[in-house]
């Protein structure tokens, strides 16, 4: 039977729990067992796809077309584990199925309450499908203390009740803040903090502090005594220089260790960390550098972009080269000429994105890439501005456009109504629901032999995760492909623009997916680890 790990945040919110719950499932994962990341977030949006980039940060998508936390992101890459629908509940989530069931009349005769009916579906999500493994590590988003997080809390205290003795353990992040005047660490927010969590029932097994110096032993048992936990079981969580790092730093403090220990496993088996050492050692030690500009519109919070920055850096991984990020807001190029600040670039990425704002701007920086030879990666519509920019400039269709912007005499980029998703089809109006409506998830695309995009995945059949609403019209393909815009993968059906390049560019791809989605360090997504690779090329050339 399954072991359960929940894991709270407190005093306050950004300290990297999603990497920390993912950095414990892969150190239990290099022991041998077999590791689950959930994540329960406490907002009412029913899940994040409609909420804004710049403050929730990327939306996930997983192979069967969840739009997820970007946590689930880290859970993938951290252990190579595939996140499904499942693996991601909201409060919004919860009360559509409650209220669902209380109109089909599944409640008759009861008050439909918080307590039991919101805490039994939270923990009815939190027990089901986990036959197959051994341990389920369940993040709660936000940090104790936050009305919204009430039920989840109560739930899992009420699981630590439900499950055989020793089947869950509680594990809070904290932070010990650094007081200059004082020159001190201070333990007191960490006190309140755990105070709050005893306060509703749950006492934790496991403190890990963050801290951005070493903490001293004194203060470690102040910890301990004061929030009544094991001294062992008190583990200090340093910054470190790159995020896989963290297991290893988590490993030397003992958090594995003492997580075995808290569930009575003794002797625990050794962790192989190899893999960990390998891409830790790559990312130390690099042979090069190459600079990749992201023309994007919500540079503002790179959170927008997480896993496409680490797409990148896996594929500096595969070329043992460090992948420095130059940002750039796409709006500049409005009104500004690109050259001065991609002249020095070795490759020019435009990320997915939404609306019209900035998208000139995208248009410009195609341009530059494609007249300059400048190794292009566009990504869904970073894919769908390349193909604009072609149209006007060597199809001479001056007035190419997508009818996302409004309505266009050349809509190179129109509204998707219709697709198969296996067998059955998918149909959409323009007046429809925004909310998780788009073409989402894992879709096969068919990609032609002998181009370039077939020789860098070494194959003709590939499948990637979508998230996007509009698609390239196909009816342009002819005449793009005269002007050398070759349509390089297309859905299996033949009716949807999958991939494209140029003909006559060292490296200019645009893909319809998120390719970033599936890299993880120990296996480079190949469209990454090749951008790369051609950054590198250029970089030798300049
Ligand atoms: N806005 C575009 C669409 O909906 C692109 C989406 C994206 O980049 N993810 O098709």
């Amino acid at each position: 039977m399954a072991r359960y790990i929940f894991i709270t945040g407190g005093v306050v919110s950004s300290l990297g729990k999603g990497v920390a719950s993912s950095a414990l499932g892969a150190l239990l994962q290099a022991r041998g067992y077999r590791v689950r990341l959930r994540k329960l977030d406490p907002y009412l949006n029913v899940d994040p796809g409609t909420m804004s980039p710049t403050q929730h940060g990327e939306v996930f998508v997983t192979d069967d077309g969840a739009e997820a936390d970007l946590d689930l992101g880290h859970y993938e890459r951290f252990t190579g584990r595939s996140a499904n629908k499942m693996d991601n509940i909201t409060t919004g989530r919860i009360y559509q199925q409650i209220i669902a069931r209380e109109r089909r009349g599944d409640y008759l005769g009861a008050t439909v309450q918080v307590i039991p009916h919101v805490t039994d579906a939270i923990k009815e999500f939190v027990l089901d499908g986990n036959e197959d493994y051994d341990f389920v590590l369940c993040e709660i988003g936000g940090t104790v203390g936050d009305i919204e997080g009430l039920p989840f809390f109560e739930a899992i205290r009420q699981l630590g009740n439900d499950l055989p003795r020793g089947g869950a353990i509680y594990v809070h992040l904290t932070l010990m803040p650094f007081i200059p005047t004082a020159g001190e660490l201070k333990t007191k927010p960490t006190q309140h903090s755990v105070r709050e969590l005893r306060a509703i029932g749950i006492q934790p097994d496991i403190l890990l502090v963050r801290a951005d110096r070493p903490i001293p032993a004194e203060e470690r048992r102040k910890l301990s005594l004061f929030c009544n936990v094991r001294e062992t079981a008190v583990i200090q969580a340093l910054d470190v220089a790159t995020i896989y790092d963290v297991p290893i730093a988590y490993h030397h403090e003992g958090l594995d260790t003492e997580v075995l220990a808290a569930f009575g496993i003794d002797p625990a088996p050794k962790p192989q960390l190899q893999r960990w050492h390998q891409v830790v050692d790559g990312i130390r030690n690099p042979e090069g550098e190459v600079t990749i500009a992201i023309v994007g519109k919500y540079t503002g919070l790179k959170d927008a972009y997480k896993s496409l920055m680490e797409a990148l850096y896996h594929g500096g991984i595969a070329n043992k080269v460090r992948v420095r990020l130059d940002w750039i807001e796409s709006e500049v190029f409005e009104k500004e000429d690109p050259s001065p600040y991609l002249e020095g670039v070795n490759g020019i990425l435009v990320p997915g994105g939404f609306g019209e704002r900035g998208s000139e701007g995208k248009i410009h920086a195609a341009r530059f890439a494609r007249e300059h030879n400048v190794p292009y990666f566009g990504i869904c519509f970073g894919m769908q501005m390349a193909v604009i920019e072609a149209a006007r400039s060597l199809a001479g269709i001056e007035k190419a456009g997508s009818t996302e912007f409004g309505e266009t005499s050349e809509p190179l980029v129109g509204l998707m109504t219709e697709w198969l998703k296996g067998n059955e089809l998918e149909k959409r109006a323009s007046e429809g629901d925004l909310g998780g409506t788009m073409r989402l998830g894992a879709y096969k695309a068919a990609l032609k032999a002998g181009s370039k995009i077939a020789e860098i995945y070494g194959s003709t059949e590939i499948e990637e995760r979508h998230r996007h609403r509009y698609e390239v019209n196909r009816d342009y393909r002819p005449v793009l492909e005269e002007a050398g815009m070759i349509f390089a993968g297309m859905s299996p059906d033949g009716l949807l623009p999958e991939t494209v390049e140029l003909a006559d560019h060292p490296w200019f791809i645009g893909v319809q997916y998120h390719p970033e989605l599936k890299s993880r360090p120990f296996e480079p997504h190949p469209l990454f680890a090749s951008f790369v690779a051609a950054a590198l090329e250029q970089s030798r050339l300049v």
